[in-house]
């Protein structure tokens, strides 16, 4: 080999030169400024047309502005969500003390699976489980958790152990036509079907729960799914309590469903499904809980204050689950991938554990406190750890308090202005979060009037999906029409989680996770939605 063209190339790659690193940092940050001079939305169009057909790579080494050029056109090309038009769905734009920490353990890369490789790296996990926990399960005493590929894996967790409760042995011997079965509610996320189906249980086996009109799973037909399941012979291996619907943010009450599915498994003598909470979205709101409404030293307005106290009142509720979902790159602002998986007793993750002699290359792998024993993933990113402890330290508990409950005041506010039009519904009127979901009539309807003759069963199906359609209507009207420099984005859902008389409802949805939209862009969309309808 030529040595000389060798070293030359590994020093281009592998040695961090400051200046060259810097200077294209800049060019990236220069570049994210002009876009943010842009309106919302794709700046650059796509071009699959061709992406498969010329997947080159360059033939002789570069440097690191070939490496800038080969990805430039994409970064160009993606929007950044940091305009305050951005309402479409639980997304906003990533904060910076997140983008810190990022960068910190993007330059140290280090590999989470144990400690070896990953050196205070784990340490740091710890402490942000620990941290998180605390706001979840309100000081829990010996919690556990580790940061995974997103809130689809997260549940996975939750599921995973709760089969190995109820069919124990189950990860050596699999599940053998066992019927192993998950509950969740109608409205819950459609990932705990793709964890049915990853487990084994199988979709099939994972039964929805309805809601009601508050998006939350009802008790009577838990009570009553729970009945027919285990006279039928089934094990209930895990029950998932959804603390905030992804579309119209609806919460189960975790501690009513722990009081029912322990006295259901104690009448059929079956052990306790494992509670698992997907709060992948509505975590947050877990900031407030020690908010002191009667001092208000942040200020709120009266408005909010029973907003508030709603969201507290949820939370208390959370110290009933056995193990929480939790997104940070959600409502936490924060960088993909930080999702959470958390238990409060350690204890339960012994149902993952492996021994150190099947995880052969890690045999120096210390049972006490190495991942990679109990964790799906091998390799994991260090980056939930390092931008969770950045974001929470840098933003502070009074400044994560003032972001979420900015949430939800615009989420009122909103909600007020579309109580006021009577062809409007607010649809989730009662859940205190940060969405909002809605119906627009034409003008001269009665939106209340024609929801409720849906829910009583008054409207005739051929009537009901017509409105629905005005509904669809009119929204893709806006969307063609919309000024995209002043106009919000919104989005839209075909099933807003509460289904009455099994029709999936659909709806106009708003959902205010970026910090800098304020009144005037909910004003412009109330505007815009009275000259539409
Ligand atoms: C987003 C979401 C998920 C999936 O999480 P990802 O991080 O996107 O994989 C699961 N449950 C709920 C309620 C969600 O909102």
């Amino acid at each position: 080999m030529d040595r000389k063209r060798y070293d030359e190339f590994v020093k281009t790659f592998f040695e961090c030169d400051a200046t060259a690193v810097t200077e294209i940092f800049s060019e990236f940050l220069a570049a994210m400024a002009a876009e943010e001079s842009l309106p919302p939305g794709h700046v650059m169009s796509q071009n699959y047309a061709t992406a498969r057909a010329n997947p080159e790579i360059h033939t002789l080494p570069g440097n690191l502005k070939d490496a800038r050029d080969a990805v430039f056109p994409y970064f160009w090309g993606t929007d950044g969500w940091s305009s305050p038009l951005h309402l479409e769905n639980v997304r906003g734009p990533a904060n910076y003390a997140s983008f810190i920490g990022a960068v910190a353990c993007l330059l140290k890369n280090p590999n989470l699976c144990t400690d070896t490789y990953s050196q205070r790296s784990n340490e740091l996990e710890v402490k942000a489980i620990t941290a998180l926990a605390n706001l979840i399960f309100y000081n829990t005493q010996d919690p556990w958790g580790i940061f995974t590929l997103g809130g689809t894996h997260s549940n996975m967790y939750g599921a995973r152990i709760g089969i190995e409760k109820v069919l124990p042995g189950a990860m050596r011997n699999g599940i053998n036509g066992e019927p192993v079965t998950g509950v969740v509610s109608e409205a819950s996320h459609y990932s705990n079907q793709t964890v049915a189906g990853w487990v084994g249980i199988g979709t099939k086996n994972l039964h929805a729960v309805p809601t009601d009109n508050r998006m939350s799973m009802r008790i009577d037909c838990l009570i009553a799914t729970l009945d027919r399941l285990y006279s039928q012979g089934h094990k209930v291996a895990y029950v998932v309590a959804t603390f905030g619907t992804t579309d119209a943010f609806g919460f189960d009450n975790v501690a009513e469903i722990r009081r029912v599915i322990e006295g259901k498994a104690a009448e059929y003598g079956a052990p306790v499904p494992h509670l698992h909470a997907d709060a992948a979205v509505g975590w947050a709101l877990c900031f407030l809980a020690d908010y002191d409404t009667e001092r208000n030293p942040l200020k709120m307005t009266p408005e909010l204050l029973p907003v508030i106290n709603q969201a507290q009142q949820l939370c208390q509720g959370l110290k009933s689950a056995d193990s929480v979902t939790l997104d940070f790159h959600k409502m936490g602002r924060g960088h993909y991938p930080s999702s959470a998986f958390i238990v409060n007793q350690r204890s339960d993750l012994q149902y993952l554990a492996r021994k150190v002699e099947d995880t052969p290359y890690f045999s120096d792998a210390d049972s006490r406190r190495d991942p990679a024993l109990f964790t799906l993933e091998t390799s994991r990113p260090g980056l939930g750890p390092y931008t969770v402890m950045a974001s929470l330290n840098g933003i502070g508990m009074q400044g994560w308090q003032m972001l979420v409950s900015y949430s939800l005041e615009l989420a009122d506010i909103l909600k007020r202005k579309l109580n006021n039009l009577e062809y409007c519904l607010v649809l989730n009127q009662n859940t205190p979060g940060a969405s909002v979901c809605w119906w627009v009539l034409p003008k001269g309807r009665n939106a209340r009037e024609i929801f409720e003759r849906l829910v009583n069963g008054e409207l005739p199906p051929e009537d009901a999906h017509r409105y629905f359609a005005e509904v669809r209507r009119l929204f893709d009207k806006r969307e063609k029409t919309m000024d995209s420099t002043r106009d919000a984005r919104l989005s839209f859902t075909t099933n807003v989680g509460y289904r009455p008389l099994g029709f999936d409802i659909p709806a106009w949805k708003a959902v205010f996770f970026n910090p800098k939209t304020d009144e005037a862009v909910i004003d412009r969309l109330v505007y815009s939605i009275e000259e539409l309808a």
